[in-house]
């Protein structure tokens, strides 16, 4: 199983960079990369058509006119048993993805999904913002007295950035407002 060896030395690879006391851009970059790497050893990974289990190595066969792509168990035994038994009710298992836990509590507490540091990182590569740029920005929308739904964040943002002064783009601030507040 190449894969998931693969994956999880990429992962012990990113705990030893975070290990570490302090961190350089280098180590960033080497974050990244290695988070590309761990996202396409995911992405190898196949769904048996019979069992569901994932697995790096399909076996395609055929019986009977009826084809699968299958693991090494359930190929071995479909080729003994001289039939392939498709199951007709395969369900997906991904949909519910927590959207009902999301929903119940989402007033003032930060997303769990992300971290503020990866948030940051997004703003940075999908706008020119600056780090800096960024964490005056976080810190506008931390200091907010009473929360309020983002086109009111919007606004009140602009106004705190045009009263400061800072020279920040309104579409850029606008995307930062919006990933701040996923
Ligand atoms: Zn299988």
């Amino acid at each position: 199983m190449r894969s998931f060896q693969d994956i999880e030395a990429s992962a012990q690879k990113i705990i030893e960079i975070c290990g570490k006391s302090q961190l350089k851009k280098s180590d960033k970059d080497r974050l990244l990369k290695i988070q590309a790497e761990m996202h396409a050893s995911i992405e190898n990974l196949l769904e048996c058509e019979l069992c569901s289990c994932i697995s790096n190595l399909l076996v395609e066969i055929k019986i009977s006119g009826v084809s699968a792509k299958t693991c090494r168990d359930c190929g071995i035994k479909a080729l003994e048993a001289g039939e392939i038994k498709k199951t007709s009710s395969r369900r997906k298992s991904s949909t519910t993805y927590n959207s009902t836990t999301r929903a119940k509590h989402t007033k003032n507490t930060k997303p769990e999904k992300k971290s503020l540091p990866e948030i940051h990182t997004e703003i940075e590569n999908r706008t020119n913002l600056k780090k800096t740029e960024i964490r005056k920005i976080q810190k506008l929308i931390d200091e907010i007295p009473t929360p309020m739904n983002l086109t009111n964040t919007i606004d009140y943002i602009s106004r705190e950035v045009e009263i400061a002064k800072l020279k920040i783009d309104s579409d850029a601030l606008k995307v930062a407002i919006k990933l701040i507040m996923a």
